[in-house]
């Protein structure tokens, strides 16, 4: 007897400023709903505690990624704080064909390279209700360097100005019904809690008080574009 094909599985880009709680968001949404699997990354940063190859990421080498890039197993690549990170052609396919909506949670540059390749990609960026949590969350991790966080405080200042570019501005003040909009959005139904005008306002206001943060930091030079 013939097999049925799986129907093809969505893809879910997911980007956020770093330390608004994405991880988390991510991890109940696949908990709730089995249907999604995480793209695991390649990366050449090393472990943090906890982490598992394989599962958080590839821990490659950068000349094993240098490789890859040549041999075009990316669907995007980004490079950034000395690092590179990118998404495997391969093993996005092998989730999809099986049926799986494909989580990818990746920067702004990668994102904007998978929405370009893949229209129908659904994309969503999640910011912090306000910067005070956000920071806490980024100098709380307590393992890295204090130019390390500064060196995400900037990244997600610069992000603020492209969170437009992007399907869906959700906003996150509880990671279940955070997860529970994203996923009506992955599925077509329904719009986001807070209108996009709101979000978007909030998002300069969060980028406004980050770089106010990064002045009192001794960042004085920080000008977002
Ligand atoms: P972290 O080092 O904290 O795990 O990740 C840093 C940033 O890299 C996060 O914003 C994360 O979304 C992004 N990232 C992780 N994997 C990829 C990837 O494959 N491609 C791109 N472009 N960004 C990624």
């Amino acid at each position: 007897m013939a097999r049925r094909r799986k129907k093809r599985g969505g893809l879910l880009v997911v980007s956020g400023f770093s330390g608004v709680g994405k991880g988390t968001v991510i991890k109940k949404l696949m908990s709730e709903h089995p249907e999604y699997a995480f793209s695991v990354s390649a990366t050449t940063r090393a472990p943090r505690p906890g982490e598992v190859d394989g599962k958080d990421y590839f821990f490659v080498a950068p000349e094993t990624f240098d490789q890859w890039v040549e041999e075009e197993r990316f669907l995007e690549y980004a490079r950034f704080f000395n690092r590179s990170y990118g998404t495997l052609k391969d093993h996005v396919e092998e989730l999809r064909n099986a049926g799986n909506t494909v989580i990818l949670d990746i920067e702004v540059e990668g994102a904007m390279n998978v929405c370009r390749l893949c229209p129908d990609a659904v994309s969503v960026y999640i910011i912090p209700p306000d910067a005070k949590e956000l920071v806490r969350r980024i100098t709380g991790r307590g393992t890295e360097t204090e130019e390390q966080i500064t060196n995400r405080m900037i990244k997600a200042v610069r992000e603020a100005d492209i969170v437009d570019r992007y399907g869906y501005v959700v906003v996150n003040d509880d990671v279940d019904a955070t997860a529970a909009e994203i996923h009506a959005l992955a599925q077509g139904k329904g719009g986001a809690r807070v209108p996009r005008e709101e979000a978007l306002k909030l998002t300069k206001a969060v980028q406004a008080e980050l770089t106010e943060i990064l002045k009192d930091r001794g960042n004085r030079d920080i000008i977002p574009v």
